[in-house]
């Protein structure tokens, strides 16, 4: 059997950056609590993407968690989050207490259609915060949905656990919210093995986070706590993996660009092959090479004829007005999301995927058609 190609999974660089920070701990016995790669992280990170303020933390959800704690979201508030996303958008929302409510995808963009939040807020003027995602590396209609936010006077937030690298009108996504989360999952277009940052350009409000995420300890002599705190930080190990990899990040999206464009110019000739879409205001970091189909080959048949070779893809996420836990929720739309979810595919996209991996991609989902 040939060797497995996966979807997405963790690449160190060759000039091996992320060792180098890690014995830098290691040399100094500073493998824990926090230290230097934690704040040269937040700093370099920052830095990168054009952002006053980081903070280092254990995960995205965590992440996303403090920014809604942050944007003061509390027992019984309202909370708009895409229906398609990973279950790690709408999770933190109950953590808080808070309700979420879900909004169907905008054909254009994958992602939170702006005329269903509209009609979401008519419906629910009171809400405290949205949560916009922007899937698979595609970035949502922010202009759009910016506006509709400072009308109503809300929070917002973006998770870009999926888009470090994704630029929106020249800007990367993520810096555009009041807070933005990053994710470094093993899955991400750069891992720490796990971890995650929460961005804003309000400094303050980030230190707040870094003290709720170091179990919300005053400044005193003894252990003193006038607040609720968590176990969220970053490890300064893990860190030191964060930083090596950032190195590597514009590489890594040229790459997964170049899988995007293989697969586009392979396969986009077969019939009911219909590729993710890219808009005018949009440099994708295509994390995931998504497709939908309309014809007669149906997901099912790429994913089983791909799993018998041993090559891992997967369907679009299941939106959450759709899981046994969230259907209680209100969901705001029509069937996009459903849709997406019925008729995609996520193909591989590993960066350590070669010409001749891709070949045995595409030969194996043209053979369907022949
Ligand atoms: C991965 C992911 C998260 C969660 O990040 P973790 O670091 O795994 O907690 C949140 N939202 C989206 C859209 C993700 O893909």
């Amino acid at each position: 059997m040939d060797e497995r190609i996966f979807l997405a999974s963790p690449h160190m660089s060759e000039e091996g950056y992320e060792l180098q920070y890690v014995h830098e701990a290691f040399d100094t016995n500073w493998i824990a609590p926090l230290g230097e790669n934690v704040n040269q992280f937040e700093n370099e990170l920052a830095d990168k993407v054009g952002i006053k303020s980081a903070a280092a933390l254990s995960s995205g959800t965590a992440a996303i968690h403090l920014a809604l704690k942050a944007a003061g979201v509390g027992e019984g508030d309202v909370v708009f989050c895409p229906s398609l996303t990973f279950s790690a958008s709408a999770n933190p929302i109950i953590y808080q207490s808070a309700t979420p409510v879900f909004i169907d995808s905008d054909e254009k963009t994958w992602n939170m259609d702006p005329e269903a939040l509209e009609e979401a807020f008519k419906k629910y003027p009171n809400s405290k915060a949205v949560i916009v995602v922007h899937l698979y590396g595609l970035s949502a209609d922010m202009d759009r949905i910016i506006d509709i936010c400072n009308k109503h006077d809300v929070a917002l937030i973006e998770d870009a656990a999926e888009s470090l690298g994704t630029y929106y009108k020249g800007k990367q996504t993520g810096t555009f919210g009041d807070y933005g989360i990053f994710s470094f999952n093993g899955n991400k277009i750069i891992t720490t093995s796990g971890g995650g940052m929460l961005i804003s350009n309000n400094e303050e409000k980030i230190a707040k986070a870094r003290f709720w995420a170091t179990q919300a300890r005053d400044k005193a002599r003894h252990y003193q706590h006038s607040e609720l705190g968590f176990n969220y930080r970053m490890s300064n190990v893990v860190a030191g993996i964060g930083r090596g990899q950032l190195k590597v990040l514009d590489g890594r999206v040229a790459k997964k660009n170049y899988i995007f464009n293989y697969y586009k110019k392979e396969l986009e000739n077969l019939e009911g092959i219909e590729f993710m879409p890219t808009n005018s205001f949009d440099a994708p970091n295509r994390w995931l090479s998504c497709i939908t189909l309309n014809g007669k080959v149906r997901p099912i048949d790429i994913m089983g004829a791909l799993e018998k070779e041993n090559i891992e893809s997967r369907p679009i996420w299941k939106p959450m007005h759709m899981q046994p836990f969230f259907k209680v929720y209100d969901f705001i739309g029509n069937d996009v999301a459903e849709k997406l979810f019925a008729n995609g595919v996520c193909l591989p996209s590993d960066t350590k995927m070669t010409d001749a991996d891709l070949e045995r991609v595409v030969k194996i989902i043209r053979g369907l058609w022949l």
